[in-house]
């Protein structure tokens, strides 16, 4: 899991890197911050820079258990990076990102050409 800090350097450099028209949507791992104080946070640290008009939608996001089997948990707290299923006995992954670009999705996004586009 990364610290606040660094979630924020990280949000911050990819969104500048794209193409956002203006708006972006993200989640964040509610272990590592809620999305009111990561908007305001993100709203600090982007004045002065090209983010700065940015229009960012936060949502939180929690870490899930997926197993093979299709079952898939939300989990609370520290854990361990995996879980036994509880329907099929094996060791299910927990996928715990610290955050998400949802939208512009970068894979799709072209490179930013303007500072707001
Ligand atoms: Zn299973």
């Amino acid at each position: 899991m990364q610290k606040l800090g660094n979630v924020l350097i990280h949000v911050m450099q990819d969104l500048s890197k794209i193409s956002t028209n203006g708006q972006a949507r993200i989640s964040v791992n509610t272990n590592i911050c809620d999305p009111e104080t990561f908007r305001s946070m993100f709203a600090y640290f982007t004045q002065g820079t090209i983010l700065e008009h940015l229009d960012l939608e936060v949502e939180s996001m929690q870490p899930t258990a997926q197993c093979a089997c299709g079952y898939e948990e939300s989990i609370e707290g520290d854990h361990d990076g995996y879980i036994r299923c509880p329907d099929c006995g094996k060791y299910a992954n927990i996928e715990d990102d610290s955050y998400s670009i949802h939208s512009p999705d970068p894979e799709k996004a072209g490179l930013r050409k303007s500072r707001t586009f």
